[in-house]
């Protein structure tokens, strides 16, 4: 018997359809509970789905919808200052990656659980919990409540779960970075199955070829102060148009990508995030899962597939344990150890990316060494990219 018969979820985003999925496979009735009040909130932008995400994604039944809806990419390049160009080796028969929606992931896999009975529940914003023995209560904004055998907080990475775990928690950590992404109809040299990653003069962008013409491109533009979201998309597009002009227009593609941007389609995203590690997991009743708990920053390119890997490996230690604090600590054994890994080696490409006054001067030395390890790819990316879970294998105690 498994080591809980009902969840509530909160958060459907991606982690939370994908536990709810994962959840209903091991036998566990399943609720989601999202903050907003409609269904496609979901934060939208364009994430690169690694072949270890894609192949989590198959075994929730999901791996085929998203790689018809998804731009498949094989090869990667990177360009330093415009003048080098590296083509970056691959890791033979690793699968290739996916570029993707946010929201599209989110809707498959949601559409999938609900087609499998999960139930979902928007305007639900989790304010407090309650636990005794046997069961946990999440408390609403509206003053609803629901009660189940155990709580997944899934609420991404201003979590209120992992403060209800633990108010000691450390909160994310801002990266010194602001997110954009943009369309031009501006042709690059690259073909539509490579991403290139660029680091121009000023600033870090990335840029792919789109099906049909014309190039979609993110930008993680230096910003000391921190910035919400909602204080971003309060400035003008028009003053961030200034802004990036002013910081690519020496690079190439960069300086044409922007000019060709109709302003109008510029997305703001807001300031990029890391979670540091997070002490404590779980407690009696509850858990987390997804960038609630190990968010490692977008240069891992590796923060929703990480998310989909603990969904399914937290639903095995809950089918698989005698009890939930049995379950809930081979979990956080089961996975520590890998999220915190690949968000350590993403925090040193950050490094690269939005480098202080010391880091400029240490550019040369930072370059070599993320080349290094890109070239290396068997011994510092294979782990990462060729990591598949055994649904049917028993978890150990
Ligand atoms: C600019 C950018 C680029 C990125 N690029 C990549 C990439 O290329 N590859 C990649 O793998 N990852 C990428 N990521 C990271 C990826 O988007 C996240 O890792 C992923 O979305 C995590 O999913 P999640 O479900 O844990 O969190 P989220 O997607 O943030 O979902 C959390 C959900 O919980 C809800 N919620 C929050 N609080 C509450 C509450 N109290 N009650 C109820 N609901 C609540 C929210 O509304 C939301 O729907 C990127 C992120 C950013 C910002």
């Amino acid at each position: 018997m498994s080591a809980a018969r009902t969840a509530a979820v909160i958060g459907g985003g991606i982690a939370g359809p994908a536990v709810a999925l994962a959840l209903h496979k091991a036998g566990i009735e399943t609720t989601v509970y999202e903050q907003h009040p409609v269904r496609d909130k979901a934060a939208g932008g364009t994430i690169a789905l690694a072949p270890n995400g894609v192949a989590a994604l198959h075994l929730l039944g999901a791996g085929s919808a998203v790689e018809a809806a998804g731009q498949r990419l094989d090869r990667q390049i990177m360009t330093l200052g415009g003048d080098r160009r590296i083509e970056l080796p691959g890791l033979p028969g690793a699968g290739p990656y996916q570029a993707i929606s946010r929201a599209e992931v989110s809707r498959i896999l949601r559409e999938l659980a609900i087609g499998h009975g999960v139930r979902f529940e928007y305007g639900k914003r989790l304010t407090a919990a309650r636990e005794n023995e046997r069961s946990v209560t999440a408390v609403f904004g509206d003053g609803s409540e629901a009660t189940a055998d155990v709580l997944i907080g899934a609420d991404g990475v201003h979590s209120v779960v992992r403060g209800l775990i633990d108010p000691g928690a450390p909160g994310p950590a801002y990266t010194g970075m602001l997110a954009f992404e943009g369309w031009a109809p501006v042709g690059v040299e690259s073909d539509e199955r490579t991403m290139v990653f660029a680091f121009g003069e000023r600033a870090y962008y990335l840029y792919w070829a789109t099906p049909g013409g014309g190039t979609g491109y993110g930008i993680n533009l230096p910003q000391p102060t921190p910035m919400s979201l909602t204080e971003a998309r309060r400035v003008p597009v028009a003053e961030w148009m200034t802004v990036l002009r002013e910081t690519y227009r020496n690079d190439v593609p960069g300086g044409a990508l922007i000019e060709g941007t109709d302003p109008a389609t510029l997305q703001v995203n807001g300031a990029l995030h890391i979670m540091p590690p997070v002490p404590h997991w779980h407690r009696g009743r509850m858990v987390l899962v997804g960038d609630a708990v190990h968010a490692p920053s977008n240069s891992s390119g590796q923060g929703a597939s990480l998310a989909v890997e603990s969904a399914i490996q937290l639903a095995r230690c809950l089918r698989d344990a005698g009890d939930v604090p049995g379950a809930f600590r081979a979990y956080e054994k089961l996975r520590r150890r890998r999220v915190e890994g690949i968000a350590a080696q993403a925090a040193r490409v950050n490094r690269t990316k939005a480098p202080g006054a010391v880091g400029k001067a240490l550019m040369p030395v930072l370059m070599r060494l993320l080349l290094k390890t890109a070239m290396k790819p068997e011994r510092t990316m294979a782990p990462a990219l060729r990591y598949r879970i055994d649904w049917d294998e028993r978890v150990a105690a």
